[in-house]
């Protein structure tokens, strides 16, 4: 072998080497992207089964070492699914943003949103929607509008529980305010009706549609007062129109009537005067008396039709004056009437309708009169708030006419036990007050421990029953220094020292 042969050998062996090298790489770099490519296949396997259908095959092809020639038309048709498959990511992308859109509209229509979820919504809305590129960024924005669409659930719930909840405060108010109004006969049914839910029944939502309920009647019967009252004034009216008619009528026939007789007067006047002239130029006596006799013929007529004249004025005088009499009388009447229903209404409505005892707002007008002479005379005034115990288990066993007819038995029980001198009022609900003047705190002990055992002897019968019935009593005396409220909480402190004491008891505060 020649030098120059062997420098050949040598120089073709290491561009075999060489190529073996590249070769190697060349594989490594094929495997290593062949091994990449299976990794991403499978992280597009889930979108679509025809597309994992190809997938698979191409990544068990790349596993089997398949060379190029037969991975192309899968490669083709994969680019073609994929294509495919992105155009209808698009179109899902599209439908997404429209739906999450309505859906949050939908929200923001709804009342009771928080305004602070509201304000987030519209962010939302307005803003980071539109920076969505692809469908996974969707799944915050989603979790978000739950978040919100939970959140306005459980405002909402929150508002429709409060409306479930009870509020027996302003059940006894409303009841109280029912109680006070006075109502015309013809609602009678509807009111107790009303009455009786409003204690069966405390929830707001309940109390609010019973509220709304007595105002109605109430307005209506508003209307119905304005109505009569116009009623009123427009016969009023009338009738004054008349009596003014009348009054015309007679003013202007006296008016004629005087003309008249003015003129007849003026007429026997110049006759008169005729009759002096010629008597005093008459020259003979039968001239005379012939003058004479002419004359006072004449004038006798004229005398005798001015009596005429005269007499019918009067009688038409007198006629008018009946007219206007009984127009007069008429209208007296009316107002008369007018009159005693209004009193009748202011009488109505210090009267509690149930018990027929003075009501809250009579004992509050009285009570305001009594502690005025108290601040002047410093006399004694007893102040007693009385309440009945467990009533409302007598609503709840016996319903609630049962516990109206104990209410009215009560009332009269407690009336019939008072001197004459005190003041009893139903003071709202199953509450009474009473007033006494003239008695220091001491001295009623006995008369008040002998009501609250009247009471309890009463034989109410319900069911065929015998109950009991008992009432418990807080007293206090007014005192210097005193308001018409600190005297009245004073009472009222008593009475709930009553009542924790076991009730049916009567506790005196100084
Ligand atoms: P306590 O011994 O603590 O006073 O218990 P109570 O049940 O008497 O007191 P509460 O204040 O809980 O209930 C008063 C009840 O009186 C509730 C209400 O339904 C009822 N009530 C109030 N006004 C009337 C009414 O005009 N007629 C009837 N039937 N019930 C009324
Ligand atoms: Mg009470
Ligand atoms: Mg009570």
């Amino acid at each position: 072998m020649t030098d120059k042969t062997a420098r050949l050998e040598k120089k073709l062996s290491q561009a075999i080497e060489a190529r073996k090298a590249l070769e190697e790489a060349r594989k490594q770099q094929v495997d290593t992207l062949s091994e990449f490519a299976a990794k991403l296949t499978l992280g597009c396997k889930g979108q679509d089964v025809s597309l994992d259908n190809l997938l698979a095959k191409y990544r068990s092809a790349l596993a089997k070492g398949m060379d190029f020639e037969h991975l192309a038309p899968l490669i083709e048709n994969t680019s073609a699914q994929l294509k495919q498959l992105d155009s209808t990511n698009s179109a899902n992308q599209r439908d997404l943003v429209t739906h999450i859109q309505s859906a949050g509209k939908q929200l923001q229509k709804l009342r009771g949103v928080p305004e602070n979820t509201r304000r987030k919504l519209r962010h939302l809305l307005d803003h980071e929607l539109g920076d969505i590129d692809a469908i996974p960024e969707f799944v915050p924005l989603l979790d978000k509008l739950l978040q919100f669409y939970l959140q306005v659930f459980d405002a909402k719930y929150e508002i429709d529980s409060e409306a479930q909840q009870n509020d027996p405060e302003l059940a006894t108010e409303l009841l109280g305010l029912t109680n006070e109004l006075v109502f015309e006969d013809d609602v009678a049914d509807e009111v107790t009706a009303i009455k009786h839910s409003i204690s069966t029944d405390s929830s707001i939502d309940s109390l609010l549609g019973n509220a709304i309920a007595v105002i109605r009647i109430f307005a209506k019967s508003i209307a119905r007062e304005r109505q009569s009252a116009q009623g009123f004034l427009v016969s009023l009216n009338q009738t004054l129109e008349e009596l003014h008619k009348s009054i015309v009528d007679t003013t202007s026939h006296s008016k004629s009537i005087n003309k008249e007789l003015n003129a007849l007067n003026e007429r026997i006047e110049a006759k008169i005067k005729r009759l002096t002239e010629n008597t005093q130029k008459a020259s003979s006596i039968s001239e005379l008396k012939g003058l004479v006799d002419d004359e006072l013929a004449q004038i006798s007529k004229d005398l005798v039709e001015r009596e005429n004249i005269e007499r019918r004025d009067k009688e038409a005088l007198l006629e008018s004056f009946d007219t206007i009499n009984s127009r007069i009388n008429v209208l007296e009447n009316k107002v008369n009437t007018y009159k005693k229903r209004l009193n009748e209404q202011r009488f109505k409505s210090l009267l509690d309708g149930l018990t027929k005892l003075p009501n809250r707002s009579a004992f509050d007008d009285r009570y305001s009169q009594e502690f005025h002479l108290f601040e002047i005379q410093g006399n004694d005034v007893t102040l007693v708030v009385v309440d009945v115990d467990h009533f409302k288990s007598i609503n709840d066993k016996y319903g609630h006419s049962a516990g109206d007819k104990t209410l009215q038995v009560i009332a009269r029980a407690l009336k019939k036990s008072i001197r004459k001198s005190d003041f009893i009022a139903r003071y709202g609900g199953e509450e009474f007050v009473i007033l006494m003047p003239g008695m220091p705190i001491e001295a009623a002990y006995a008369p008040l421990e002998k009501i609250r055992a009247t009471v309890k002897s009463i034989p109410f019968r319900f069911k065929d029953k015998e109950v009991r019935i008992t009432i418990s009593l807080g007293a206090t005396q007014l005192k210097e220094g005193d308001s018409k409220l600190t005297a009245f909480d004073r009472a009222d402190e008593a009475l709930y020292e009553a009542k924790n004491s076991g009730r049916d008891k009567l506790c005196l505060r100084e």
